[in-house]
């Protein structure tokens, strides 16, 4: 080991001997994570590839956190950051003021998100932002004189956030159980998984019956008691679950019947992943409010944003103060850095060579992978993807404990590959900087990996 190679190794060993001692890591097992000697150390990012304390370069195929749109690297947005930060750092919305990067972008916004969303309410996270949808969709209704419309319906395997709220309106049991969670008021229905839920059935039958669950719930409960329904138009952390085209016509049709507000959460799908700058656009979904995070920035620095449309705006002008905000609300380092992240987006033409080149290219790709004898379904959308891995072919039998999954992720890491596991899935979601390459690259090494997979499970 040369001199370099030697320190950075020691480096590493000293960082995750401090981790473990004091660093809580989200979503973690810590005792697990320390047997296993502690994390991976990202320590350097260019393009789309990682490099960590070791010195071994990744692909990364899941843009950092479903996030990274534009890469790593980006100059321009250190810039923006940078210059923005001499400007005026910090400065807040609260109190009849504004700054201009906070107003340039909401006039922005409203350019690229779907008609009929005109006005954005900031916040610094996707989970904040699906807060504030329960706040403003709760106040929404107490202005219409309508107290009893509370219930916002959700799905089981949704995400939508980490907050006791936004937990609340996603459909993860295991963080529901460990927080006493959902709060009232929130009650969720099937979701349109059709891999799993819809086993031998006409797909967009299927489709059909996922949104019926959501009429059905109403009915149940009363159209005079529900507020909301709330979805990722393609579901992300649940295991990248495409649904069926019948689906979203229906449950449109079915919000718009019982006036129940259509809540669509673009926190992963939105800033060009899908081919358009939001899912709304490719599946044709027309929303009363929209979350978004993530691709906003590129993650350079955390903002998000609940769209809303005209109706909801309205009722809250003329509704006096809305007591509601967090500090950086419109943060302005985050505005300007968001300003220039969409800049790049445009001038690249990022969202077209999803939608033209890479993002078909990618499901190519990934559907090749259907030959293999893991592999019980390969879906997605644009850059957004999963191969589900099964014991059985005919039966869909999954393996035990999500092994063949947890297996299958070891491998791709250890050949450079960074995809994330979900159940019985892998997944991916790469930056939309990916060149057919840089898929080659992806698809030959889930390859591999599946592979070494069915290798180390055939023999245990
Ligand atoms: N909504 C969706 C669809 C998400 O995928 C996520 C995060 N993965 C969130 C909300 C929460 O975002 P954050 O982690 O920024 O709070």
């Amino acid at each position: 080991m040369s001199t370099s190679a030697n320190t950075l190794h020691n480096a590493t060993a000293a960082w995750r001997e401090a981790d473990r001692k004091h660093h809580l890591h989200p979503f973690t097992d810590a005792a697990g994570l320390a047997k296993e000697g502690g994390p991976r150390i990202i320590v350097k990012a260019e393009g789309n590839f990682l490099t960590d304390s070791e010195g071994q370069q990744i692909l990364d195929g899941m843009a950092g956190l479903w996030c990274v749109n534009v890469g790593y690297g980006r100059k321009e947005l250190a810039e923006a950051a940078y210059n923005q930060m001499l400007e005026l750092p910090y400065y807040n919305t609260f109190f009849k003021t504004a700054t201009p990067p906070a107003i340039e972008l909401a006039e922005k916004l409203a350019q690229i998100t779907p008609e009929g969303l005109e006005h954005v309410f900031y916040g610094s996270s996707g989970s904040e932002s699906n807060d504030t949808v329960v706040r403003m969709v709760r106040h929404f209704w107490n202005l219409k004189g309508k107290r009893e419309k509370k219930v916002i319906i959700s799905r089981e395997y949704a995400y939508h956030g980490s907050t006791c709220a936004s937990a609340s309106l996603g459909g993860m049991t295991a963080m529901h159980e460990q927080a006493d969670l959902p709060i009232p008021g929130i009650e969720h229905v099937m979701p349109p998984y059709w891999y799993d839920f819809g086993k031998g059935m006409d797909k967009d039958l299927f489709g059909r019956m996922a949104a019926k669950a959501v009429e059905d719930k109403i009915l149940e409960l009363g159209a005079d008691k529900v507020a909301a329904f709330i979805a990722e138009p393609i579901m992300g952390a649940g295991g990248v679950i495409v649904p069926p085209e019948s689906y979203w016509p229906e449950i449109q049709r079915i919000c718009k019947k019982h006036d129940v507000l259509l809540v669509a959460d673009e926190v992963i799908c939105g800033f060009g992943r899908t081919g358009e700058w939001f899912a709304s656009q490719t599946l044709d979904i027309k929303p009363d409010l929209m979350t978004m995070a993530k691709g906003i920035t590129s993650g350079y620095l955390p903002l998000s944003g609940l769209m809303v449309g005209n109706r909801v705006a309205e009722a809250l002008s003329e509704g006096g103060e809305f007591f509601h905000g967090y500090t950086y609300s419109g943060h302005p380092v985050a505005c300007a850095v968001a300003l220039k992240n969409i800049e790049i987006i445009e001038r690249e033409g990022l969202v077209d060579k999803v939608r033209e080149e890479t993002g078909p290219y990618l499901q190519e790709g990934l559907r090749s992978l259907s030959d293999h004898p893991l592999v019980g379904e390969a879906r997605g959308l644009g850059l957004f993807g999963a191969v589900e891995l099964v014991k059985d072919k005919e039966t869909h039998e999954r393996h035990e404990k999500n092994l063949a999954t947890l297996t299958c992720r070891k491998h791709c890491i250890e050949s450079g590959l960074m995809l994330r596991q979900v159940r019985d899935s892998m997944i991916c979601s790469p930056p939309l900087t990916f060149e057919k390459v840089h898929v080659d690259e992806l698809v030959s090494k889930l390859r591999g990996a599946l592979d070494a997979t069915a290798k180390e499970l055939g023999a245990a």
